[in-house]
C-alpha cells in the first residue's frame, strides 16, 4: 500500500490468453514504459506488466518533478566533465516540458501542481559544496535563491529555485491508460516474460506458456533480469530508501531534498480529502544497514512525526550508477533498455521514452547519444571496487548473519540437506516457510519487518512471505526453482 494506492482506480486489463505477434513489444508498464507506448500510439504495439499497471517502483515514489537534485551536476561535471553536466541539465528541464506539455494536451487530471523546490545542507561541512552545485546552476542561468526552508527541518544553509512539480503518478498513468485504450493499445497485467529469444526476423518471448513476437522490444523493466549483453550488476548499486506518509493541516506547497548523503527529503499531497506530507530518508545502499525499525524511527525524529498522524510506511529502491546519469538506449540490435534513474525517476522515465520512441520513429533527439547504455567510462571502472565489495558483503553477509536482532525471534533459520530455509511466524501463530536463496543469482535474503517482505540486498529482489516474486529481476517465485522443482 502507498500513498498513490489510496484513490486508485481498477483498469481493466487482462492476462496474455493467446499468442501475439506485434512490431513493438514493451516490456513493464511503469511511467518508462506507458509513457513510451503513449509517444509510439500510432505504432502496433503491445505492452506487458508482469504485476498491475504503475505497481512498481514507481508506485512507492514520492513524484517529486524536480531538475534541482541533490548536487547531481557537480557530481556529473567530476566524473564525466562540465558539458555532460550541462547536457543533463537540459536533459531533465526538456522531460519536465514534455510532463507538462502531455499532462496539458491531454488535460490529466493528475493533480499536476507547481512548487518550489529547496536543496538544503544539513551539516556545516556540506555547506560549501552545495555552494559549487549553486554555482554551476546559476552558471547555467538558473534562478536559483537561498531561503530558508518554509518548515522546522535542521539546516544550515538552503536554496530555492520555482519551476519545479509534483504529481500524483498513478493518476498520470490512469490518464495515459485511457488514450492508449482508445488506440486499441494491448495492455497485458500480470503476465511476466521469462525468456527473450532472437529469431531472423526480431524476437520471440516467452511468458505464461504464451508467446510474444515482436521485431523490436523495450525493456522497461526497471531491472532487467537477464544479465548478458548489459550486466547491469556490474555497472550499478542499489539504494534503499524509508518513506512516512503523515496526515498534516496544511498544504505547505514545496518540496525539499538534503544535498548529502542520506538523503532526506519531503514533499505534501492533498488527495482532495486529506492532506498528506511524504516524508523520506535514511537512504543506504542496500549492502548495508537494513534495520527497518530504525530507519522509520530517525525520519519520524527528523521531521518531528507524531506516530498519532501517521498513515503509511513503506520502502523502495532505484538504481544508482557511477556517472549519476540514465542508462537509455540500444543494447541490441532491437532490444532498448532505460533504468538507472538514480532516484529522478519521474524526468529520467519520460526523457526515457522521448529517446527511444525517436529513435523508432526516426525522429532526431538532441539527447540520442547521451545516455547509451554500452559506455563504459573511468567513473564506472572506479566503481567496480565497491560495486564487488556491496555485492561480495550483501551474498555474505546474509549468509554468515542469521541473528539480526530486529528479526525479534519470529524469524527461524534452519538446513535441510544442506539448503538454508527460513521461517516466519506471523501475527497468528501461522508459519510460512522460504528456501533462503533469491532465484536471481543466488544471494540470501533479508526480512523486512514493517512490510513483511523478503527482500534481496544483492540486486533488490522483493517476495512476499511465501516466496512470491513481487519485485524483480528475480523472474521467479522463490518456492519454486528455475528447474521448477519445490
Ligand atoms: C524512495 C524513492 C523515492 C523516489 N522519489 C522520486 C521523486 O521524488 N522524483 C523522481 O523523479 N524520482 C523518484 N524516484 C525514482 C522513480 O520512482 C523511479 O525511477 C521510477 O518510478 C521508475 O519507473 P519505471 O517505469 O522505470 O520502473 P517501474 O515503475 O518499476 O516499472 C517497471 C515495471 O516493469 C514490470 N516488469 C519488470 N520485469 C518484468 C518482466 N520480466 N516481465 C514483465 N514485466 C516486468 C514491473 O512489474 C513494473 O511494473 C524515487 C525512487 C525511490 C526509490
Amino acid at each position: 500500500m502507498s500513498i498513490w494506492s489510496i484513490n486508485e482506480k481498477e483498469l481493466t486489463t487482462k492476462r496474455l490468453s493467446k499468442n501475439v505477434k506485434t512490431d513493438i513489444l514493451i516490456i513493464g508498464a511503469g511511467l518508462t514504459g506507458c509513457t513510451t507506448a503513449y509517444f509510439l500510439k500510432k505504432k502496433d504495439i503491445c505492452i506487458v506488466d508482469s504485476g498491475k499497471i504503475g505497481h512498481g517502483v514507481t508506485l512507492n515514489t514520492t513524484a517529486k518533478i524536480n531538475y534541482f537534485q541533490e548536487r547531481i551536476y557537480t557530481k556529473i561535471e567530476k566524473s564525466r566533465g562540465e558539458q555532460l553536466a550541462i547536457k543533463y541539465l537540459e536533459s531533465q528541464r526538456y522531460a519536465i516540458a514534455k510532463i507538462k506539455e502531455i499532462v496539458e494536451k491531454e488535460k490529466i487530471k493528475c493533480d499536476f501542481k507547481k512548487v518550489p523546490s529547496f536543496v538544503f545542507a544539513n551539516t556545516e561541512k556540506e555547506v560549501p559544496f552545495l555552494e559549487k552545485e549553486i554555482e554551476f546552476l546559476k552558471s547555467q542561468n538558473i534562478k536559483v535563491s537561498k531561503k530558508p526552508l518554509p518548515d522546522k527541518i535542521n539546516s544550515y544553509k538552503s536554496y530555492c529555485v520555482e519551476d519545479t512539480y509534483t504529481f500524483n503518478p498513478i493518476k498520470f498513468l490512469e490518464g495515459l491508460f485511457k488514450i492508449l485504450e482508445k488506440y486499441d493499445i494491448p495492455i497485458f497485467e500480470n503476465t511476466r516474460i521469462y525468456k527473450i529469444e532472437k529469431t531472423k526476423d526480431g524476437y520471440i518471448c516467452k511468458s505464461n506458456s504464451r508467446t510474444i513476437e515482436a521485431k523490436k522490444i523495450i525493456f522497461a523493466g526497471h531491472y532487467p533480469y537477464f544479465t548478458m549483453p548489459f550486466f547491469l550488476p556490474l555497472k550499478s548499486t542499489i539504494e534503499k530508501s524509508y518513506i512516512i506518509v503523515s496526515k498534516v493541516q496544511t498544504d505547505k506547497s514545496f518540496t525539499c531534498i538534503s544535498s548529502n548523503k542520506p538523503t532526506y527529503s519531503c514533499r505534501f499531497y492533498d488527495d482532495g480529502k486529506n492532506i498528506y506530507q511524504i516524508s523520506l530518508g535514511e537512504s543506504h545502499d542496500t549492502a548495508f544497514k537494513q534495520n527497518d525499525r530504525y530507519h522509520f524511527e530517525r525520519i519520524k525524529d527528523i521531521f518531528g512525526l507524531k506516530d498519532k498522524d501517521i498513515v503509511l510506511k513503506y520502502s523502495n529502491t532505484d538504481i544508482m550508477t557511477p556517472d549519476h546519469m540514465p542508462y537509455i538506449g540500444k543494447i541490441d540490435e532491437s532490444l532498448y533498455l532505460a533504468c538507472g534513474y538514480n532516484t529522478w525517476g519521474m524526468t529520467n522515465s519520460i526523457l526515457a521514452a522521448s529517446i527511444i520512441s525517436d529513435a523508432l520513429l526516426g525522429v532526431p533527439n538532441m539527447f540520442s547519444n547521451t545516455f547509451s547504455p554500452s559506455r563504459f567510462t573511468l567513473a564506472h571502472l572506479a566503481k567496480i571496487p565497491y560495486i564487488i565489495f556491496c555485492q561480495t558483503k550483501s551474498y555474505l553477509g546474509t549468509k554468515l548473519n542469521k541473528n539480526k536482532s530486529w528479526y525479534r525471534g519470529k524469524i527461524r533459520f534452519f538446513k535441510v540437506d544442506g539448503t538454508t530455509y527460513a521461517t516466519y511466524k506471523d501475527e497468528n501463530g501461522l508459519e510460512h516457510t522460504i528456501k533462503d536463496k533469491c532465484p536471481h543469482l543466488g544471494c540470501s535474503l533479508i526480512f523486512n519487518e514493517q512490510e513483511k517482505t523478503w527482500d534481496c540486498p544483492c540486486h533488490s529482489s522483493r517476495f512476499d512471505i511465501d516466496g512470491k516474486c513481487i519485485k524483480g529481476p528475480s523472474n521467479y517465485d522463490i518456492s519454486t526453482n528455475k528447474n521448477g522443482n519445490k
